[in-house]
């Protein structure tokens, strides 16, 4: 069901992204596109996998609830490293068996200032206690999924997550400097 065709050449493969960016739109989400999130970018070429459809809502969902709004508190572009994976792209690159980049709800995002995107994934995942948030800290990339269920994990994560607490606890609601928002 999963097809990878290298983009440019391929109407099929541009239809679908074209229909995916649509949605992703219609959700209210206008920093991320079809195309970040279904590169496969270890793969040679620029070769994109258009997931089942019925898999679609789950990326719309993980863009908005998110990444839209962790871009909006960092105030600055962030990239996508990892989006959805195929199966065989996933053991390709040594994914993990269970890996929500398989059913197209996860991310690997990155930013120029990961000391700040690490503390706004470490308060967005201890303030909304109620949803099932995953998130990766690593040094050079962060994880996120929602959808499953809620858990973290990483090389980062205690001192993350710790941190985040102690700012919590301090009541400052307001403790990152986000900067001028460049959005445009
Ligand atoms: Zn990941």
């Amino acid at each position: 069901m999963t097809r990878a065709i290298a983009s440019g050449h391929d109407q099929d493969v541009k239809a679908r992204l074209a229909e995916l960016d649509a949605e992703i739109l219609d959700a209210g989400v206008t920093h991320f596109t079809a195309r970040e999130v279904t590169r496969l970018r270890k793969a040679p070429g620029t070769v994109y996998a258009i997931p089942p459809l019925t898999l679609w809502d789950r990326m719309v969902r993980t863009l908005r609830d998110v990444a839209e709004p962790l871009r909006a508190a960092y105030g600055g572009p962030l990239r996508v490293l990892n989006g959805y994976r195929s199966s065989d792209y996933n053991a390709a690159v040594g994914g993990s068996k269970g890996s929500r980049h398989l059913y197209f709800e996860a991310l690997d995002i990155t930013a120029s200032n990961m000391e700040k995107l690490r503390a706004l994934v470490a308060e967005m995942y201890l303030t909304r206690v109620t949803e099932p948030i995953g998130v990766g800290f690593y040094r050079g990339n962060i994880h996120v999924d929602i959808g499953y269920r809620r858990r973290h994990w990483g090389s980062m994560a205690a001192r993350s997550l710790d941190e985040a607490r102690e700012r919590l606890r301090d009541g400052d609601t307001q403790p990152i400097d986000v900067g001028e928002n460049d959005c445009a």
